[in-house]
């Protein structure tokens, strides 16, 4: 390194670096330089006389981390945040949000949907969403224009809505997306099939065959309430975490949505299949779902991500609330305030994701050669003073707002906290414009 020079676009220097991988480090008084979409050195401050920059940062009293990571989420539905709230998951579905859905959800309704999410995931420091919702094909085009890195999980239902009007059609549409997309370097498609209750069995393990044989993730809401599970073991004489391994859907490549209702069969379940959860504690809470034994899961070695859900049921796409929520969920559902320490919760909102994705060895921390997805925090603010540990402020103090600097691939999004691909004004009049239709719609 010392007797070659390096030439970055950007080199920066922060007061800390909070790497993920190894978990739990801080290292202070380093730098990191991006060429291309990489990370292309990570090394003390002193040592960087050899990189030639395009562009030198200077971040005093900020910390930078690899950007973070939502699991889960419906992006397009941001345009009903605060639409309906206070009511249990059931009824807040079936007479609330699908009601309005069916009235309003078009192309233009998950274009701006998906743009004003977007424009909130990035001031609060996620450079990569998964999301699940119609039209699908929009969502990936609004994240690839806006210069965002997203899982999109075309969705799969028995019944008809405005995307598709059966299993078969999504199915085909979705695999028509997955084409469109395949050579993009930050939209990655996957199959969603929404839950065991809106999916026959049939459908289900054609999904199972279909994600076998292309060796993609599925990803599914599973277990989100306790009513939930009773109502499947009535009709199927099953748990439906038993029903989907029947039919071959629990692996290694699937991401298990909420999964608050867990016996110690199914955790054993979910270990030995390798699979995936993703755990949205505060959706959980607003709908009073249940809570998912995280302490648990991670005691068992199941690889936990974090998710926000959607901003209908959260109501905000804010992953450093998120970190919270999950740090204190976990402690006080488990009476033991050692539990999900803050360098747990980070790596749920970042590296944990990655795995879940199955890109960890691309995305999810801070290391020479991976993707150059970086966001820069600054703890210079009184509501962050002092600095004993970035970690600890990170976790238990920030609330997003402190994010400065975002780059996803080495593209800076974000600017001193001003979008640089997201005109935020036109972006606010447009979801006024859906506010005022969608309430003159309300039944
Ligand atoms: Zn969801």
């Amino acid at each position: 390194m010392s007797d070659q020079a390096l030439h970055a676009d950007t080199l920066i220097h922060p007061d800390w670096i909070v790497p993920v991988v190894p978990q739990g480090v801080v290292l202070d008084g380093y730098s990191l330089a991006i060429t291309g979409d990489r990370i292309s050195a990570l090394l003390p401050r002193a040592q960087t006389g050899a990189i030639e920059a395009d562009t030198v940062l200077e971040l005093p009293g900020q910390v930078l981390l690899p950007g973070l990571i939502n699991s889960h989420g419906h992006a397009g539905m941001s345009l009903l945040r605060g639409y309906a709230d206070d009511k249990p998951l059931m009824p807040w579905l079936e007479e609330f949000i699908w009601p309005a859905e069916g009235a309003h959800v078009s192309e233009a309704f998950v274009a701006d949907g998906t743009e004003l999410a977007i424009a909130e995931m990035i001031r609060a420091g996620t450079t990569t969403f998964s999301d699940m919702y119609f039209f699908p094909d929009i969502a990936a085009r609004t994240a690839q224009t806006a210069g965002m890195r997203c899982q999109i999980t075309f969705p799969v239902f028995d019944f008809p809505t405005a995307w598709a009007k059966n299993a078969d059609e999504y199915i085909s549409k979705g695999l028509a997306v997955r084409d469109d997309f395949k050579h993009s370097t930050l939209v990655r498609v996957v199959f969603g099939p929404h839950a065991p209750y809106t999916v026959s069995a049939e459908n289900l393990a054609k999904v199972a065959t279909l994600a076998a044989e292309l060796d993609v993730e599925i990803h599914i809401h599973l277990h989100e309430t306790a009513g939930e599970v009773l109502q499947a073991v009535e009709q199927n004489g099953e748990r439906p975490l038993d029903s989907l391994h029947r039919l071959g859907l629990i692996g290694p490549r699937t991401q298990c949505v909420h999964m608050t209702d867990l016996g110690d069969q199914d955790i054993a379940l979910l270990a030995g299949a390798g699979a995936h959860v993703v755990h949205c504690p505060q959706s959980n809470m607003k709908l009073a779902s249940g809570v998912c034994p995280v302490s648990k899961l991670m005691d068992k070695g199941i690889n936990v991500a974090l998710g926000t859900d959607s901003a209908a049921s959260n109501n905000n796409l804010n992953l450093f609330i998120e970190m919270q929520a999950a740090a204190l969920l976990a402690k006080v559902s488990s009476m033991d305030a050692t539990r999900l320490a803050a360098s747990d919760a980070l790596a749920m909102a970042t590296i944990n994701g990655a795995r879940a994705m199955g890109i960890a060895d691309q995305l999810g921390s801070l290391e020479t050669g991976k993707l150059a997805d970086v966001i820069a925090v600054d703890l210079s603010g009184p509501e962050l003073q002092p600095v004993y540990n970035p970690l600890s402020q990170l976790v238990y103090a920030c609330n997003g707002s402190q994010v400065s600097h975002s780059w996803v691939a080495g593209r800076a999004v974000m600017q001193n906290r001003e979008l640089t691909t997201i005109d935020i004004d036109a972006v606010r009049e447009r979801s006024e414009n859906w506010r005022n239709r969608i309430e003159e719609g309300r039944p």
